[in-house]
């Protein structure tokens, strides 16, 4: 619940209302924005190794489709909830019309604790998963991808599931796969790569030299290493400060990323890397950098921190790191906010890349995939950019504006309210 006392749902569709109210969309519109298209609740029994048969609670959320199939991730994760995923597929929605993908919003999940569970039992789990949803799904309806708690291996069980229901090998129904069963190349560093694309964007438009700035990672997993290799490696930036869940450390000389990197696989953590010193996570997101990438989980700065943050650009990798109250201070104080669903769309902009390539059973090679990742990012970014210098509001409103816009025009298109476009 946020201050007013809505869930995350309603507190989207507030802003939903909001956006259709500066663009001054058709009541109809705002209406079926406001709804998810539909919502499937599912059962699904597994055998656990023990012989005992657990029944899982799973979801899976299509918000909307006037852009095109629905996109989104299925997650496994023990507090899972549908006012959760309901405010995922909204946003899912919003991401892809933001990256202008032909893509609309959903998103899937099921309670369960992948951690706990035997890779039988997450076989059986990801399989009965895809059986009980299997009718929702399909390349040219919805398209799922990994999330929080599914991976690769994941995605290849429940892509062999679906071909055996429809009786032939269809790779293009489900994103993030392995290569070897029509993955994509450059999937891994997506959404860390199209971050940093947005980053050189920003620091164009603050004329800030990247080659001489100072970097503080918060969050040390696929999208903030990643990230943070690729700063310093074609940027030549300075990696002061990484932290993870265990703690952060700090060396005023700058870290080796891949250095740190390797140490994090060997030890479980990137605490007690021999060439810094320790410092905790809190201290961290304060520290005097140029640049702070909040790579880890939501509502990491809030109303309590948001005053003693230093850094000039905010790069918001992970999913609603900055709280709204927060973000009223940090744009208060100046600071320039890369929005969430724009920064950290590289991942579902190469899921597209991927489902592109499946379809056509034609695969490219990395440097296409880059290229194209990076016009696609640099051109949401300046349309984001052009938007909020043109309304005078924040980053994040101007892209909200402009995703709303771009789904309401799909619709109007299709004649989803009354009347002829
Ligand atoms: P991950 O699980 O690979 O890594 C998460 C990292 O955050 C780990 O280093 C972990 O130790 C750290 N962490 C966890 N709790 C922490 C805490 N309390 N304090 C400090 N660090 C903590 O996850 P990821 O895929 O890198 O995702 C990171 C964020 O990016 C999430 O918000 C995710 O929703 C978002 N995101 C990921 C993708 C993607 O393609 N992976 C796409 C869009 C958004």
């Amino acid at each position: 619940m946020d201050k007013k006392g809505l869930s995350w749902f309603e507190s989207i569709q507030a802003q939903l209302d909001e956006m259709a109210s500066i663009l001054g969309l058709e009541q109809g519109i705002q209406a079926i924005l406001r709804e998810p298209r539909k919502e499937l609740h599912v059962s699904i029994p597994v055998e656990m190794d023990n012989g005992e048969v657990r029944v899982f609670k799973g979801f899976r959320v299509q918000h909307n489709d006037a852009r095109g199939p629905f996109k989104g991730g299925i997650r496994f994760h023990p507090e899972e909830t549908i006012d959760t995923i309901k405010a995922l597929a909204i946003l899912m929605t919003l991401k892809s019309a933001i990256v202008n993908i032909p893509f609309g919003g959903g998103k899937g999940g099921v309670i369960c604790n992948p951690g706990e569970m035997s890779i039988g039992e997450l076989e059986r789990l990801s399989r009965g998963y895809i059986d009980a949803i299997f009718r929702l799904i399909g390349p040219d309806t919805d398209v799922p991808a990994p999330d929080m708690g599914t991976d690769p291996q994941v995605m290849a069980w429940m892509m062999d599931e679906y071909s055996k229901l429809v009786g032939y090998y269809s790779p293009q129904v489900i994103t993030g796969k392995p290569l070897s069963v029509g993955g994509s190349v450059g999937r891994g560093d997506a959404t860390g790569r199209g971050g940093v694309y947005t980053i050189i964007e920003a620091a164009k438009r603050l004329d800030i030299e990247l080659s001489t700035t100072t970097v503080a990672v918060q969050g040390y997993g696929k999208v903030g290493s990643n990230a943070a290799i690729l700063m310093h490696d074609i940027l030549g930036s300075k990696i002061v400060a990484i932290g993870d869940i265990k703690g952060g450390i700090y060396n005023k000389q700058g870290l080796d990323p891949r250095k740190v990197k390797q140490h994090e696989i060997k030890t479980g953590s990137v605490i007690d890397f021999p060439e810094a010193e320790s410092i905790t996570n809190e201290a961290l997101l304060e520290l005097e950098v140029t640049l702070l990438c909040p790579a880890a989980l939501e509502n990491v700065i809030t109303e309590e921190n948001a005053p003693r943050i230093k850094a000039r650009i905010v790069a918001e990798l992970a999913n609603a790191p900055v709280t709204p109250e927060a973000e009223d201070i940090l744009d208060h104080n100046g600071l320039f906010m890369i929005p969430d669903f724009l920064c950290n769309a590289g991942g579902v902009t190469v899921s597209y890349f991927e489902w592109v390539q499946s379809l056509d059973k034609y695969y490219w090679d990395v440097e296409e995939v880059h290229h194209r990742l990076a016009k696609i990012m640099t051109k949401a970014f300046q349309d984001v950019l052009s938007e909020s210098l043109k309304r005078k509001v924040s980053m994040r409103k101007a892209a909200n504006l402009i995703a709303v816009a771009r789904v309401a025009e799909a619709m109007k298109a299709r004649s989803w309210v009354s009347g002829r476009p």
